[in-house]
């Protein structure tokens, strides 16, 4: 089964409409490619990838670009005149996209547990009792009473 799913650029928002078969759980967009990640084509196979590498604004079979609507909140940028530039509403002037690439990771799981990017596969090593406790700390083990509230 085929469906579309839809990512924004983290770069500059632009919306990506990929099409896609069966169901990868999506574990994050970012700019940069996850380390021991692998990464597919929008338009290769990616069932044996661990995402997807995108170029922003470039098209490929199933795969589009739009640029999202901008919010009418903006002040910056609000024209005073009410008429309308031709060229800002077709799409013969500028594509979409900013051309850079983004990285789309699917969740990976190693021995039945989720693999995360964050923590490097070094193991946090316990404290002994050995290493000194420190000092007491500026509260100590005194009272509750200590300044609690500023007033
Ligand atoms: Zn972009």
């Amino acid at each position: 089964m085929s469906y579309t799913v839809t990512y924004y650029c983290p770069r500059c928002g632009t919306l990506a409409s990929l099409e896609r078969e069966g169901y990868l759980d999506d574990k994050s967009v970012t700019p940069y490619p996850l380390e021991g990640w692998t990464y597919a084509a929008p338009d290769e196979s990616f069932d044996d990838a661990d995402g997807v590498r995108f170029v922003c604004g470039d098209p490929r079979p199933g795969l589009t670009w739009e640029t999202p609507p901008t919010p009418d909140d903006g002040t910056e940028t609000t024209p005073a005149a009410p008429d309308h530039d031709p060229a800002e509403t077709d799409d013969g002037d500028e594509p979409p996209g900013c051309g850079e690439p983004f990285y789309l990771s699917f969740i990976r799981f190693e021995g039945g547990e989720e693999v995360d990017p964050r923590s490097p596969s070094e193991q946090v090593e316990l404290v002994d009792d050995e290493s000194p406790s420190g000092p007491g700390g500026p509260r100590g083990p005194g009272g509750p009473d200590t300044g609690g509230f500023w007033g």
